[in-house]
């Protein structure tokens, strides 16, 4: 018997990202509106996009999850029960919340909303996970990324809530997201939505009162989270979703990083059971096309020692120009495409076409040509329309990448 697959939750900023996620593999989409939800600043949703995105979604059989994580005080609650009645009419599976008291009202006023308690609420054990279920109602259970493959395992074995993970994407250095520092330094409230990423920021160093002159300027960041190691483990265990943080990150990322899960989590199931190490490399490698930050597999095998923080602001600034372009259109009776330029490239450079749920294609620019209908050695231009021969079927919007 094949292997269950864990679903493949990805995040979506904004309505365009959504589509994106959808369209590129995703099982469920996660978003937050543009109240009651943690990361207010990256929740670019509308009720009308919302709307828009349930609808799109339903096409291809996915899910959307809603974030209402805000740890909200008393004078928080005005329109959320409206809120939550509009999102079950428009056919949100599930919502995500960090607040017992927003579970009950949510229980009571849209019953057929699925919750599923946060990260934020640091489930890390057993007894954690029965009380999430138990008395506040929660269908699944969003483990803290601070749990080890060990508990995962022991928690997902014995809860009756459904477990889900991380599996790619932003740490918070802090205990997740459990954190004051942006208060203190911006006055912006971490914990409703406001966080600053101060632990990004470059510091000056000093050792006692002496700055420490030969280091570069030192940030507290955490590298992000890449489990592709841990995935067998985490659908043998069980877990029910596997999940990529990244609401603020670009479409290029979303297409790249969730193509390249989708993959590695439909192999594993068909394989049913671990791939070789040739396979793990090439999966291992496709995921990390899309990353432009250091990685490390969090907290499933190791501490949070030296290995996990970014100290140096260059270190954060491994920039990806692999992007180099959408597909605007294609013309099957001239074999031609045209490119909307992001990243410069030349002829005689190969082109890796990703497209929704296909593998990936390479083909070789042998000309390029510019809207004036002029031919050029090297696009530089950002944003600009060029045509370019392709040799196989395009669709609008495939990401078109350095081959590498
Ligand atoms: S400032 Fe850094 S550690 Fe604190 S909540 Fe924001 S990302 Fe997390």
């Amino acid at each position: 018997m094949m292997m269950k697959k864990a679903e493949l939750l990805a995040p979506a900023g904004d309505l365009a990202r959504a589509k994106t996620a959808i369209r590129y593999g995703a099982d469920a989409v996660y978003l937050g509106g543009r109240s009651f939800s943690l990361r207010s600043r990256a929740s670019n949703f509308s009720m009308e996009d919302i709307k828009e995105v349930c609808a799109f979604a339903k096409e291809y059989g996915c899910a959307v999850h809603v974030t209402v994580n805000m740890i909200p005080h008393d004078e928080d609650f005005e329109g959320l029960k409206e809120y939550l009645i509009a999102l079950q009419e428009y056919g949100v599976k599930a919502i995500i919340c960090a607040s017992a008291a927003i579970m009950k009202i949510c229980r009571e006023c849209a019953p057929k909303l699925e919750i599923h308690c946060s990260t934020q609420m640091s489930v890390t054990n057993s007894e954690g996970a029965a009380l999430m279920h138990d008395v506040f109602g929660a269908d699944r259970v969003v483990l803290a990324r601070e749990c080890t493959m060990e508990e995962v395992k022991k928690i997902t074995a014995v809860s009756k809530a459904e477990t889900e993970a991380f599996i790619h994407g932003g740490m918070c250095v802090n205990y997740s997201g459990r954190c004051t520092l942006s208060n203190r330094m911006t006055l912006r409230d971490a914990n409703r939505g406001g966080c600053a990423q101060s632990c990004r920021w470059q510091y000056h160093l000093y050792d006692g009162s002496e700055e420490i002159t030969d280091d570069p300027l030192f940030t507290a960041g955490s590298r992000d989270l890449f489990a592709a190691d841990q995935i067998y483990d985490l659908m043998a265990a069980g877990v029910s979703s596997l999940k990529i943080e990244g609401r603020m990150k670009t479409e290029y990322y979303i297409a790249s990083i969730v193509s390249a899960y989708r993959r590695l989590i439909d192999e594993i199931a068909e394989n049913d059971g671990p791939l070789s190490e040739e396979r793990m490399a090439y999966h291992r490698k496709e995921i990390l096309r899309g990353e432009n930050r250091e990685t490390w597999s969090g907290f499933y095998e190791e501490k949070a020692e030296e290995n996990s923080l970014i100290y140096h602001p260059n270190s954060d600034a491994n920039v990806n120009h692999d992007f180099l372009g959408t597909v605007v259109s294609y013309d099957p009776i001239s074999q031609t495409a045209v490119i909307e330029t992001r990243n410069p490239f030349s002829v005689n450079e190969e082109f890796e076409i990703l497209s929704p749920r296909k593998e990936n294609r390479i083909m070789k620019v042998t000309w390029i040509r510019n809207e004036e209908g002029e031919y050029l050695e090297r696009s530089k231009t950002p944003m600009a329309h060029l045509t370019v021969p392709a040799p196989f079927e395009m669709k609008k919007e495939d990401i078109v990448r350095r081959a590498g």
